[in-house]
């Protein structure tokens, strides 16, 4: 990982044997995350892996930005997603505006029998602000917008895109999902070539895809 690199909380900062968690990161299974939004620093000197809070003037958040979050819960018609930036200020802290909703009928431009075709629960995503008062609702059917990485629900290894859904390379897991053009390249405003890319999934979907099986069917209480 790049120094200074934008990082969100549960990214990856490095191995516990080569860093020890400093301020704003936490240690796990051998692995140093980031507990916050920030700048990641890797100090070789002290061997810490730390994560540089934002600078406390608030970004603003309009209809039309394009935010950066983490879905939280999933219901039958809707999705919340923690807000933890405005892509075009990562380096800011965002009002207190908490959370943002996202109507299935605004997830993709196909039809959607059911959410968990396209989103699961701690997916990062990158959705437009389509109105913020008085709560902030978001889209994602564009296509440089959706899920920006997913990690495998069995074993937590980031999915890579294969055709039109998400592998997980670790376990073969597979499932579908409304993913960003640039899903994984760590972009946090939606690239130039997003058609080109598009084109590209497209190719390899006719290609070497997989015919994605729908999830299993939602259940109320189900926990996720
Ligand atoms: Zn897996």
């Amino acid at each position: 990982m790049a120094d200074s690199e934008i990082v969100f909380p549960g990214d990856e900062l490095g191995v516990a044997e080569q860093f020890m968690p400093g301020d704003g990161a936490y240690e796990e299974d051998g692995m140093v995350y980031a507990a916050r939004v920030g700048e990641a620093e890797l100090d070789p000197g002290s061997f810490e892996a730390r994560v540089r809070p934002r600078t406390q003037t608030p970004a603003t958040l309009d209809d039309g930005d394009i935010v950066i979050g983490r879905v939280t819960s999933i219901r039958k018609s809707f999705v919340s997603v923690d807000l933890e930036a405005n892509a075009a200020e990562p380096g800011r802290e965002l009002p207190e505006v908490g959370s943002g909703t996202l109507h299935i009928s605004k997830i993709s431009p196909d039809y959607l029998d059911q959410i968990e075709d396209a989103f699961r629960i701690g997916d990062l995503i990158r959705a437009r602000v389509i109105d913020d008062d008085p709560s902030i609702q978001l889209l994602t059917k564009d296509d440089g917008l959706g899920v920006l990485v997913a990690r495998c629900p069995k074993c937590r290894t980031v999915m890579e895109t294969k055709g039109d859904g998400l592998v997980c390379p670790a376990c073969e897991w597979k499932e579908r999902a409304k993913m960003a053009a640039d899903y994984g390249l760590g972009n946090l405003l939606p690239p130039d070539n997003v058609d080109e890319l598009m084109e590209q999934r497209e190719q390899a979907q006719r290609d070497h895809g997989i015919d994605f099986p729908p999830r299993p069917q939602y259940s109320p209480g189900n926990g996720d």
